[in-house]
């Protein structure tokens, strides 16, 4: 009942030309998949080219970031607005490294989402825990609070337009992924707290994406998993074969 939807974090790679060559081979690659939402997340810099590149095409585009004003004077910030008018359908918010690294806390993450969804942007809103938070076993008690701060005041229908990513820390860029069982016990509980602040239907058509060092031999079983709906994916997006691979998992 909920849709597959994978998605490429390209992070800070690619200069424009290499962004149209990625997506020029991608898109021939995955030109046959009808049953997935497939979105590239690409840089500010590349998203005008990308953008044209993938017109016509079943791939869609994402932002990496936002911010929530329209305009105004904010050094070095993009609006929804922007991310709209340059073919964005996606913006993903909260990443971890951008909680990190540039002080991304669960309030700003809140005001990103509703500035987005009032510009009809679809948010891809990060969770996850440190692997010292893990190791303290406070994994629920970490991404239960991202998910209620983040995540609570939205009407049914915003809700219904929020996909989540849970991405541990502890397996971003590390070639260490969760076990299907370790990521499929903390979806399961996103979906339980969800259900305590929406309508507990609209939580169960809610998308979570596990994100991680997911690559083209692990998906498949990640994706066996009830509450897996797709991934978010950033060193094997970087690459069309590995990328489509993914995309392609019930063929692997
Ligand atoms: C990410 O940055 O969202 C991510 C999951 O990265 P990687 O796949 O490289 O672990």
């Amino acid at each position: 009942m909920r849709r597959p939807i994978i998605a490429g974090n390209w992070k800070m790679n690619m200069t424009v030309s290499e962004a149209v060559a990625l997506v020029r081979q991608l898109k021939a690659l995955v030109a046959s998949v009808r049953d997935i939402d497939i979105i590239v997340a690409p840089t500010f810099t590349v998203l005008q080219a990308v953008s044209r590149e993938l017109e016509g095409s079943n791939i869609e585009m994402a932002a990496q970031d936002v911010f929530w004003e329209s305009s105004g004077p904010y050094t070095g910030e993009i609006s929804p607005i922007m991310l709209k008018d340059v073919g964005c359908r996606y913006v993903i918010i909260g990443h971890s490294e951008r909680r990190q690294y540039f002080g991304e806390a669960n309030e700003s993450v809140q005001k990103k989402i509703r500035a987005s969804l009032a510009m009809k942007l679809y948010p891809i809103v990060c969770v996850g825990e440190a692997l010292e938070e893990r190791e303290a076993g406070k994994t629920s008690d970490v991404v239960k609070i991202q998910v209620i701060q983040c995540l609570e005041g939205f009407s049914r229908q915003e809700m219904e337009k929020i996909t989540i990513a849970y991405e541990p820390i502890w397996a971003i860029g590390t070639g260490k992924t969760a076990t299907p069982q370790q990521a499929e016990e903390v979806h399961a509980f996103i979906r339980e707290q969800l259900g305590h602040i929406t309508h507990r239907q609209v939580s169960q058509g809610v998308r979570i994406q596990y994100g991680g060092s997911v690559n083209p031999d692990n998906i498949s079983d990640l994706m066996l998993q009830p509450n897996i709906d797709g991934a978010l994916v950033g060193g094997a997006s970087l690459k069309a074969d590995s990328f489509s691979s993914i995309v392609k998992f019930k063929k692997a």
